[in-house]
């Protein structure tokens, strides 16, 4: 057996794969580039043997072609962050020892010193791409493929490995339930070392044999103007950018907020995940592009598990029903399954879920019990859909024995018409155990303070679920992905031990 998605690409001959800053490249391109990207690696060996090798690059064909190649050549595959700072991007390379270091030539002063300080092998990716062809190893698909680093918002960041039987689980299970043809066109704005922008985005259209746009970065302004131009068929975000896409909808005139909603209602899915999609959002979402964004939940180590459905109800707040090829189920914290509307930890289990954590045998077994992955986020089950309470190390608050949801909290504080953003914390209180704290950003202009924000949340939520604590900051703290970082949050309060 050998790997399934440069496969699948040979069917697809001269049919165009990416349209990048570098040009458009057809299938039969991309292989004959990852071809010579895995001659360069293999530097006279015959297979690199899961070898890791880690790269630097920006959205655009040479980074996909890097990927490739390292597959073909026997490699891991480890994609570093263009967002990392030098200490962040040693850490990786430390922990996986590579075989060789490859940055695209913007970027090779970044990894060149750090490659030289450990003595590993160092390449631009312009070289390897002008390689000569050789022969390349038959790779089995049961072996490692990729190592993607977690954001680490408790200890240092863990390395999730997947392998290619992994991979071609999480993107024929999308293929399948989100209906991927080759008529498809997708435009691709997302970081590329996370699983979001590598597998949903980028590895499902190259299975399907769809056209893949990659475009360095988001840019509200450019990603309209593309949209506006037509010929896209789905789009995959996450709900910080649906953010800045509505904003920038607002902000055009009216003849032009027509034109963009028109052309968002010629594509046939919009879908938001990685974080938690705010209601206020979907509705908003819903008025500017006529869609119900399809919301889904995914991590690192499963790629995506659940998801609202492509055809039938939608459910706003929600994230759907388990997807093909997925069994989930919520457990308390023995194990046991959780009666029908209870809330418990969401376990996975099937060919989605990660292999282990690179080089550490203890966390891998610490994640699994009886075979399923746990993944500490909290849900509840409500009529066969399943609605997302947080994660339970920072989201679910344990405040005068009471166990309360920041998420749910957020959802409440969303609603208040000088919120724009929120994000809900527990801070360690002697009388409470831990105190609900809010931070928020608000409309330009508008103050609030915490007496007013309780009066006006005691008529909408129970009151042990009120904020007792309150500040107003100019933004949230968020990762690359756009994620609000809790731990960062509960800094802010006083008193918080965090
Ligand atoms: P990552 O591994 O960086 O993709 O992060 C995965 C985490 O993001 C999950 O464990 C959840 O806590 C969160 N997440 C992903 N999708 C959703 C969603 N639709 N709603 C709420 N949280 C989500």
């Amino acid at each position: 057996m050998s790997i399934t998605l440069t496969e699948r690409a040979a069917q697809q001959g001269e049919r165009t794969a990416i349209i990048a800053p570098e040009g458009t490249f057809s299938y039969r391109q991309l292989l004959d580039a990852s071809g010579r990207v895995a001659s360069f690696l293999l530097n006279g060996f015959r297979d690199l043997d899961q070898r890791p090798v880690v790269f630097l690059a920006p959205p655009g064909f040479p980074y996909v072609a890097l990927q490739w190649g390292i597959w073909r050549a026997g490699g891991i595959a480890v994609p570093l962050s263009l967002f990392h700072p030098r200490p962040e991007l040693e850490y990786v390379v430390d922990d996986t020892t590579p075989a060789a270091v490859v940055a695209h030539p913007d970027l090779a002063d970044r990894l060149r010193p750090i490659a030289a300080d450990r003595g590993l092998r160092f390449a631009e990716s312009t070289d390897a791409l002008a390689h000569p062809p050789t022969g390349l190893p038959a790779v089995a698909t049961s072996r490692r493929a990729m190592i993607l680093y977690t954001s680490g918002t408790t200890g240092k960041p863990k390395g999730v490995v997947t392998t290619h039987d992994n991979i071609t689980a999480q993107i024929t299970s999308l293929i399948e339930a989100w209906e991927w043809t080759q008529d498809d066109r997708i435009l691709e704005f997302l970081p590329l070392h996370h699983i979001h922008g590598i597998v949903n985005v980028i590895s499902c259209a190259l299975w399907a044999g769809a056209v893949c746009e990659i475009v360095p970065e988001f840019d509200a302004r450019k990603v309209w103007d593309r949209v506006l131009q037509g010929g896209l068929t789905l789009f995959m975000a996450v709900p910080t950018i649906y953010m800045k896409l509505i904003d920038a909808w607002q902000k055009s005139s009216p003849e032009d907020q027509k034109r963009m909603t028109e052309a968002c209602r010629r594509m046939r899915v919009m879908i938001s995940g990685s974080a938690a999609l705010p209601v206020s959002t979907l509705e908003k979402w819903r008025e500017v592009s006529g869609h119900v964004l399809l919301e889904r939940f995914g991590m690192t180590e499963i790629g995506m598990g659940i998801s609202n459905p492509l055809h039938g109800k939608r459910s706003p707040g929600c994230v759907g029903t388990p997807l093909p090829g997925v069994e989930a189920r919520l457990v308390d914290d023995t194990g046991t399954p959780v009666a029908p509307g209870t809330p418990g930890e969401i376990e996975i289990r099937g060919g989605v879920v990660f292999s282990e954590y690179w080089g550490r045998p203890e966390d891998t077994k610490k994640a699994f019990r009886n075979g399923w992955f746990m993944t500490g986020d909290v849900a509840v089950v409500e009529n066969g859909i399943y609605r997302i309470l947080g994660r339970s190390s920072v989201d679910i608050i344990k405040t005068g024995g009471e166990k309360v949801s920041a998420l749910e909290i957020e959802e409440t504080l969303l609603t208040h018409p000088d919120v724009v953003e929120c994000a809900v914390v527990g801070v360690a209180d002697p009388v409470w155990g831990e105190k609900v704290s809010v931070a928020v950003v608000l409309e330009p202009g508008k103050t609030l303070d915490i007496e007013t924000l309780r009066a006006w949340g005691k008529e909408r939520l129970a009151p042990y679920k009120v904020p007792k604590d309150l500040v107003v900051v100019e933004k949230l703290p968020r990762n690359a992905m756009g994620k609000i970082i809790k731990p960062a949050v509960k800094k802010i309060f006083p008193g918080s031990e965090a």
